[in-house]
């Protein structure tokens, strides 16, 4: 809420106070004020005396009239009594007289308008609250999407951005079809409608997606997954009806969904009843997508920090179907990142961004740019007249001082135990004869959830696997797990998407494939109904005994226990080559397959 609303509030809060005071004040003249007030005796006396004429009682007061004489009379008020003899006296005297209701006139209208005038305060204030933003009430469905063409856009291209090359490769074939539509259209090319970035905070998502319409010299429609989760039931979905129908009129032009998450969570069961406001709007950004023609020019992008918890359907075929993965960016991109953002800044000859990049494993190209901005403020507060490796160093301890509150850094020890447990991956996998080549072994972490990991290309398509194939791939599996134990001596929480891998492959060697020996060929598991995989997964009904299913968990866990000394010997047999690799990924962080195959040869 800004200045200028809440003086306006506290405004029309004191016209009400004032608008009471005066009608309160008005209904004290009116009717105490023009009538004197007189003790109950002084009445007592008058009425004794016979000089009192139109009375009128309420439960609470007696008014009426003093006649003293033709031309002397006078109005008063006295608070009532108990007095039961009153109405007797009264009576004696012949005096006129009337009962009245407690409430005045204005009484009877106060508690009218009091509640009415309540009520008007309240709507009021609510009415202000939910225009804020826009003129009016009448605002709340228009899009908040910065329809002018963002201008900042215009002014990005894919030089702003380093470090995160595969994705800025995939992204170009969006710039070249909204470059150029005409020509998509006569190739019948199929272009993706809608593409989603997925990567850790601050890896440069936003920057991306601006970039993309800097590069194609299109409109860009920016706006936030938050922002269409409104108080109002219905205003989301007018939100993105209205958002797709400017868009439209711009075409060729971007729209960019930031944080979709805000907006794409799984949809569930709402206890309550009906569709919630965020589904509503979801299910209308649904509709749009679905509703109109990659040939109109429009791409939509998307851009989400956990993905895993996106609404399948944002995901199908004609939605979001193209993921474009945006990496933390390796020793090299993060060099390219400083690069960029130290051109605005006079560095020192000294400075070696290479070291500098060295030194901050794991940041984010948002952590590298707070660290170059960090280190100016500090030269330029100590006078200096440019940026030294001095102020560097200490920008790199206050930024990583910050990440660490929020756990996002990689500490040295723990670089050195995804190294040594991406190496024995690597290894073991080249050292069997049944498995898939190593492309590619990096110790950036990657998404969320996993530390480092090692690629493996398959060298053909394959439909069946043997058995010694899958015994192999089990070795793999847990070599991440058996290598940490022998150097370490301890084993990390790194390894439990690999057991949880290795367990599932043992399990369906033992129940569906017949592989394991004791078990015999007997299968304990048919494959799960197609029509009840996917979105609404059930578990099978179990048709074997608690005897059976004992065995088979012993089986299981006789081939991982087997898996696991197999692997132990193979790593422990080439423990040098371990230590050289480990070493070489500390250093580099990402090994591809020429390197890799060049440590293996002066190894051997
Ligand atoms: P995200 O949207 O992924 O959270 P942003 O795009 O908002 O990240 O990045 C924030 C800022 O960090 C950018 O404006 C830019 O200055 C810097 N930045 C992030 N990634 C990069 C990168 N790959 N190259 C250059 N600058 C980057
Ligand atoms: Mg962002
Ligand atoms: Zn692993």
């Amino acid at each position: 809420m800004n200045d200028d609303q809440h003086k306006k509030r506290q405004i029309s809060l004191g016209y009400i106070a004032i608008a009471l005071l005066l009608i309160f004040g008005l209904q004290f003249l009116f009717v105490r004020g023009m009538s004197r007030d007189i003790p109950y005796s002084e009445f007592k006396q008058y009425l004794d005396q016979g000089m009192l004429r139109d009375v009128s009682v309420s439960p609470t007061d007696i008014r009426g009239v003093i006649v003293r004489s033709e031309t002397e009379q006078e109005a008063f008020v006295t608070n009532r009594v108990d007095d039961p003899e009153l109405v007797r006296q009264l009576e004696e005297k012949g005096v006129r007289f009337s009962g009245r209701q407690a409430n005045s006139f204005f009484g009877t209208i106060l508690s009218w308008v009091l509640p009415l005038l309540i009520i008007f305060a309240i709507w009021n204030f609510t009415m202000r609250r939910m225009s804020i933003g826009g003129p009016g009430i009448l605002n709340v469905g228009q899009s908040k999407a910065r329809l002018v063409a963002d201008e900042e856009a215009k002014k990005t291209s894919f030089r702003d951005v380093a470090g995160i090359d595969e994705a800025k490769e995939e992204l170009n074939e969006v710039v070249e079809f909204l470059k150029t539509p005409s020509k998509f259209e006569e190739l019948g090319g199929r272009i993706p409608k809608g593409v989603l970035l997925v990567g850790a905070p601050g890896t440069g998502k936003t920057l991306l997606a601006k970039a993309v319409a800097g590069e194609a010299g299109v409109p860009f429609f920016h706006i936030s997954g938050s922002e269409f989760v409104e108080m109002f039931v219905g205003v989301g979905a007018a939100r993105v009806r209205d958002l797709f129908s400017q868009a439209k009129g711009k075409a060729p032009c971007i729209i960019f969904i930031d944080e979709l998450d805000a907006l794409g969570k799984v949809r569930g069961f709402n206890p309550i009843g009906g569709h919630d406001e965020r589904e509503q709007t979801l299910n209308q950004l649904l509709v749009e997508m679905d509703g109109f023609d990659t040939r109109a020019g429009v791409i939509i992008m998307g851009a989400t920090n956990r993905p895993e918890i996106l609404d399948p359907a944002l995901l199908r075929p004609g939605r979001f179907d193209r993921q474009v993965v945006v990496d933390r960016p390796d020793l090299n991109g993060r060099e390219a990142i400083l690069k960029i953002h130290s051109q605005s800044v006079k560095l020192a000859k000294e400075v070696d961004l290479k070291v500098i990049a060295g030194r901050t494993p794991g940041m984010v190209g948002a952590d590298l740019a707070n660290i170059v901005n960090e280190a100016a403020l500090l030269a330029a507060r100590r006078g200096k007249k440019s940026v030294t490796m001095n102020e560097l160093d200490e920008a790199i301890d206050r930024v990583i001082a910050g990440l660490e509150k929020k756990k996002r850094l990689i500490s040295p020890k723990e670089k050195k135990i995804v190294a040594y447990h991406e190496a024995g991956h690597a290894l073991v996998a080249e050292t069997l004869p049944n498995t898939d080549v190593v492309h590619k072994i990096s110790i950036v972490p990657r998404g969320i959830a996993a530390l480092g990991y090692t690629i493996q290309l398959p060298t053909e398509d394959r439909y069946l696997m043997t058995k010694s194939e899958l015994e192999d791939r089990l070795a793999v599996l847990l070599a991440g797990r058996v290598t940490e134990e022998l150097i370490f001596g301890d084993v990390s929480t790194g390894a439990q998407n690999d057991l949880m891998r290795a367990t599932d492959i043992a399990r369906a060697m033992v129940k569906e494939y017949g592989m394991s020996g004791k078990m015999g060929l007997m299968a304990y598991e048919r494959p799960r109904n197609p029509f009840l995989t996917g979105d609404n997964w059930m578990p099978t009904e179990k048709e074997y005994s608690e005897k059976i299913a004992a065995e088979i968990d012993e089986e299981v866990k006789r081939i991982l226990d087997e898996t696991h000394d197999k692997t132990q010997k193979i790593i422990e047999e080439k423990r040098e080559t371990l230590d050289s690799l480990a070493k070489l990924l500390m250093e580099k962080e990402v090994v591809d397959r020429e390197e890799f195959k060049k440590l293996l040869k002066l190894a051997v």
